[in-house]
Order: structure tokens, then sequence, then C-alpha cells
């Protein structure tokens, strides 16, 4: 019972983690040269430089098993919550939103599509700033991020430099 919900707690701080990690150091000055290729709408290859940020999480995590079997069989069990995170995390943003995967499954309703829409609008600013929606498991109201960004201008600002260049793909309405 503990160890799960050692595994429960940490799914829940890694979403936190993860948030600040991709919001203030892959948005950030120093993190943005990795995260910069996650970006660019025109990558080639199966990887990214970005990637190197999930190799990076599971370093830790490998570390952690090692340290929890060896010494405190927690950490083993928080190593554990750190995977499944990176599962769900790799389901929802490489698989679903991304398509990363050889077939193409769009959510089309319930907290699915939020977390899609979500995501989605997130790649819609260009450049590191402005950006909405930092989360991967968790995501705001579609309605919430839309003004946001209204009200930030980024959108009207990116339309009048280069006209037709950003369209809501059908997915994204
Ligand atoms: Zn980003
Ligand atoms: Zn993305």
């Amino acid at each position: 019972m503990t160890e799960l919900l050692i595994v429960l707690a940490t799914v829940i701080a890694m979403e936190g983690f993860a948030y600040s990690v991709h919001r203030w150091i892959m948005h950030g000055s120093w993190g943005w040269g990795w995260h910069k290729s996650h970006h660019d709408h025109d990558h080639e290859g199966t990887f990214e430089k970005n990637d190197l940020y999930a190799v990076v999480f599971s370093v830790f995590a490998i570390a952690l098993f090692a340290l929890g079997s060896r010494w405190w069989p927690p950490l083993w069990w928080v190593a554990v919550g750190m995977s499944v995170y990176g599962v769900i995390y790799f389901f929802v943003h490489d698989g679903l939103v991304h398509q990363r995967w050889p077939f193409r499954a769009v959510p089309r309703r319930g907290y699915l599509r939020r977390l899609y829409q979500a995501h989605r609008l997130h790649h819609a600013v260009e450049g590191r700033e402005d950006c909405v929606s930092f989360g991967f498991v968790y995501a705001p109201p579609v309605d919430d991020l839309k003004a946001q960004l209204h009200r930030s201008g980024v959108l009207a600002r990116r339309q009048s430099r280069h006209r037709d260049a950003w369209r809501p793909g059908r997915d994204d309405a």
C-alpha cells in the first residue's frame, strides 16, 4: 500500500517537476538549445535533440533504481513512479499529440481531447516566449489558453509578420 502511494505521489510530483523544467529551463535561455528542435516545424529524421531530455530523466530513474535496490527501497518505488510518468508522457505527448507512432489516433472528446488541444496551442506560438500550457498530464481548459494567447497578442503579432503562416489545423478547432 505504501509502495502504491509512493508511486502515485511520484507521478503527481513529476508533473509539477516536468512543468517547471519545461517552462523555466527548456523555454529558458539555456535549455532552449535542446528544446528548440521540438518546436521547429521542419525537423528531419526520427529523433530530435529534445529527446536528450528524456535520456537525462531516464539516467536519473536508473540511478534511483540502483540506489533503491542497494540502500533504501522507497527510492526504488520513486523510480517506478518516474518510469510510469515517462510512459504516460510518451503516450500523451509523443503519441497522441505528435503522432510519433505509426497510427493516427486523435482524441475526439473528453479530457484527452483537451490535453491534445492544449499542447497543440503550446506549439501555436513560434519561439520560446509567450507559450502557453507547459504541463503534459494536466492541461488548463482550452478556452483559458486561447484567451491567454489573445491577451498576450502573440498570435496577432505573428500573423502580421508573415501572413497565413499560422492557420489552425483541422484538429485544433
Ligand atoms: Zn515547449
Ligand atoms: Zn510538443
